[in-house]
């Protein structure tokens, strides 16, 4: 696998002229109209998040990220088998028209190999999972280019992007058979055809 660390990377961010100014954009835009979203940080979610975490949202330049992962076969068409997998980070402090522009979105692990990861992805998701929870307790000292000034670094993830075969391998929760819904989970409604042999998710 590789692993490439994501705390330089966000510290850059505050390096920069082009970015510095942008990094808490999620706190400071307005809404022009009450009920309407144009950027994640006008969802309830977020605002829960930043509810829970006082400490975490005060400071508004720390990071809120995303992760998406997906597997895929680079050499589909010659049948030979090979997978490769890869996680990228995605970066919500700045404004719509650039958070989900190429060069915002982090290439953080890829795996590659002759067999399918099946239900590891966690193994290697693990530095990146470290890396988390070392921010926790720990915030970097990072310069801030836009104000000249040291401040605390920290980061936060919100969610992961991914279709619903990868949500089963991230989540652990069996997205296949009867309790397939990862919310009703036990409590489907879900059923199957007595002829047909299918089954019904509701
Ligand atoms: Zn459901």
């Amino acid at each position: 696998m590789y692993y490439f660390p994501l705390t330089p990377r966000l510290q850059r961010l505050y390096a920069s002229e082009v970015t510095a100014k942008h990094m808490s954009w999620h706190a400071e835009h307005q809404i022009d109209e009450v009920g309407l979203m144009c950027h994640p940080s006008d969802s309830l979610v977020w605002k829960h998040f930043d509810h829970e975490h006082l400490t975490f949202s005060y400071e508004t330049r720390n990071v809120r990220l995303g992760l998406c992962t997906d597997g895929f076969q680079p050499f589909g068409q010659s049948r030979q088998q090979y997978s490769l997998w890869s996680v990228i980070v995605t970066l919500y402090n700045l404004p719509p028209y650039m958070c989900m522009k190429d060069e915002f979105m982090f290439l953080t692990i890829i795996v590659s190999g002759p067999r399918n990861l099946k239900y590891n992805i966690d193994v290697f998701l693990q530095p990146f999972i470290a890396k988390l929870m070392y921010f926790l307790d720990v915030w970097e000292v990072t310069y801030d280019l836009s104000t000249k000034q040291n401040f605390q670094l920290s980061d936060a993830l919100l969610w992961t992007i991914n279709d619903f075969l990868a949500y089963d391998m991230l989540s652990g929760w069996s997205t296949a058979g009867r309790t397939a819904c990862p919310y009703c989970m036990e409590e489907s409604e879900a059923f199957t055809l007595q002829h047909g042999g299918k089954k019904i998710l509701v």
